[in-house]
C-alpha cells in the first residue's frame, strides 16, 4: 500500500507526472481539479457549487472538496493507495486526509514537492491546452500536437481550459502561495517532503520521482 502526495503549484506538471507515473505504479491518480471538471460537466449540484471559484482561481472550500475526495478514495480501485494530485491544497485538506488514511490503516508515505518558479509556471500555463478527450496536455511552445489543434493520442479536440486566462492564473499562483505552500512545511516536518526540480524535462522529473518513490517503499 502506497499513498503519494503531488505537491506544486499551477502549471508544475503535477498532472503530466501522475500520468507518467501510472505506467510503472498500479495505482490510481485521484484529481480533484479533474474531479471537479467532471461534476461542472455533469452538471451536478457539487460542481454548480464549485463553479464560481474554480472560474476566479480561488479554492472551492475545504469541507466540499474534503468530502468529494473522501467518497473516491472509498472506492475498490484505491483499496492498495492513490497518487494525489492537487489534494491537499490546505492545512485542513492535509489534516483531514490524515484522519481518512488513518481510518483506512493508512497515512501519506511520501509528498512529492515539484518545485517550479513563479514565472515559469505563468509561461507555462499560458501555453497549455488539453485533450477535451483523454486529458492529454500540451504546450504550444514545448510540447506541441504534430497536426494543430488535434491529439496525437487519440485525435481528439485540444481545448484551453477555462481558468487558463492570464487573470485567473494569476490569482492561481497567488492562492498556491498563501494556502498551499504551507504544506511544504507541515510534510517537511513529518520527514515526508522529497524536492523535485520542476523545471527540468518531463522525462527526468518523471526520473526522480520514481527514485523518490522507490526509496520511500
Ligand atoms: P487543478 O486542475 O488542480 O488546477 O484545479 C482546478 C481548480 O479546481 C482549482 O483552481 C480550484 O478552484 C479547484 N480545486 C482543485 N483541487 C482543489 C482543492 N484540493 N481544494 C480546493 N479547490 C480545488
Amino acid at each position: 500500500m502506497v499513498d503519494i502526495i503531488l505537491l506544486g503549484g499551477p502549471g508544475a506538471g503535477k498532472g503530466t507526472q501522475g500520468e507518467l507515473m501510472q505506467s510503472w505504479l498500479p495505482i490510481p491518480r485521484v484529481s480533484s481539479g479533474d474531479l471537479f471538471r467532471d461534476n461542472l460537466a455533469r452538471e451536478t449540484e457539487l460542481g454548480r457549487k464549485a463553479r464560481g471559484y474554480m472560474e476566479k482561481g480561488e479554492l472551492v472550500p475545504d469541507e466540499i472538496t474534503i468530502g468529494m475526495v473522501a467518497s473516491r478514495i472509498a472506492q475498490a480501485d484505491c483499496a492498495k493507495g492513490v497518487v494525489f494530485d492537487g489534494f491537499p491544497r490546505t492545512v485542513g485538506q492535509a489534516e483531514a486526509l490524515d484522519r481518512l488514511l488513518r481510518e483506512m490503516g493508512r497515512g501519506v508515505d511520501v509528498v512529492l514537492n515539484i518545485a517550479v518558479d513563479a514565472g515559469v509556471l505563468l509561461e507555462r500555463l499560458a501555453g497549455r491546452w488539453t485533450c477535451s478527450r483523454c486529458g492529454e496536455i500540451y504546450h504550444r511552445l514545448f510540447s506541441p500536437e504534430k497536426v494543430s489543434g488535434v491529439c496525437d493520442k487519440c485525435g481528439g479536440e485540444l481545448f484551453q481550459r477555462e481558468d487558463d486566462n492570464r487573470a485567473t492564473q494569476e490569482r492561481r499562483i497567488l492562492v498556491y502561495q498563501e494556502q498551499t505552500a504551507p504544506l511544504e512545511a507541515y510534510y517537511r516536518s513529518k520527514g515526508l517532503l522529497v524536492d523535485i526540480d520542476g523545471e527540468r524535462p518531463p522525462a527526468e522529473v518523471g526520473a526522480q520521482i520514481r527514485q523518490a518513490v522507490e526509496a520511500a517503499l
